[in-house]
């Protein structure tokens, strides 16, 4: 009877474990106007995510204009909070090969905010960064994060009007320094008024060369799959392609902790 017991205690506990890691299946276009939709934010993605769009680039101008207009068109009624680029971020940009003198040494985040029924309730604010690293179209870091808060705030407004206020804040200058969320949190009049932040970032896109997550840095390519590649600047040319027999996934990874803190820039 015991071991029967254990058995049974055994099974439920795998069966629930398997349960509990499942993941919905992304919802199509069609979806019901007051669902999520995975292909509805994927619209978006595409848009924003068309080419790199560092702080100072053309493509960073346009991106922003973009998301300005879609919040507009969510009804957040966007406003445009700018404030210094820290001098690490400067550094940094420059280092990369970026212009920060072209975005006029500053960051600039995108507020929207649509007002709940009771005004009195703290707010929810719906966070994620629209910059990325001077290399990369950023799709995942963080233009997913980007549409599918756009995505959430279209489904929840099909749904009525919101309890609470809701605030939209895309952040600037994240992959730099976080700059664009010292600035809000440092002083922006709605910042008293946030009870719960949900951050939506991307994480986990490259196991295995945690030490070049730097903006500034990316991996060179291995001589061997048994080392963990090193890191080489992201200025100049771009490093020669890796050995075909070492996929990005080399059996050997490193296991050395990641030196991602809180406060790191993704
Ligand atoms: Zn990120």
């Amino acid at each position: 009877m015991r071991l029967a017991l254990l058995f049974g205690s055994l099974t439920l506990a795998f069966l629930l474990a398997v349960w509990t890691t499942q993941v919905p299946k992304p919802r199509p276009a069609d979806a019901p106007v007051a669902a999520f939709s995975a292909a509805r934010a994927m619209t978006d993605i595409e848009q924003i995510a068309q080419a790199p769009h560092p702080v100072g680039s053309a493509e960073h101008a346009r991106v922003r204009a973009y998301l300005t207009a879609r919040m507009t068109q969510l009804g957040l009624s966007p406003q445009e909070q700018a404030g210094p680029l820290s001098p690490a971020s400067i550094q940094r940009l420059r280092k990369a090969g970026g212009d920060p003198e072209a975005a006029n040494n500053q960051a600039i985040n995108l507020i929207g905010l649509l007002p709940g029924k009771d005004r009195n309730q703290p707010a929810v604010m719906l966070m994620a960064h629209y910059d990325t690293v001077v290399g990369s179209p950023g799709a995942a870091d963080d233009s997913t994060g980007v549409g599918a808060v756009l995505e959430a705030v279209r489904a929840i407004q099909a749904r009525g009007p919101v309890e609470r206020d809701l605030v939209v804040l895309l952040t600037d200058a994240e992959e730099l320094n976080l700059d664009g969320a010292r600035i809000f949190f440092g002083g922006h009049p709605l910042r008293d008024r946030i009870g719960a932040v949900v951050n939506l970032e991307a994480r986990g896109a490259d196991a295995v060369a945690p030490p070049c997550s730097r903006p500034d840095a990316r991996p060179a390519p291995p001589s061997t799959c048994s080392a963990a590649p090193p890191c080489a600047p992201m200025a100049g040319p771009p490093p020669p392609p890796w050995p075909s027999s070492c996929t990005s996934r080399c059996p050997t990874a490193p296991t050395s902790p990641s030196p991602r803190t809180v406060g790191s820039a993704d």
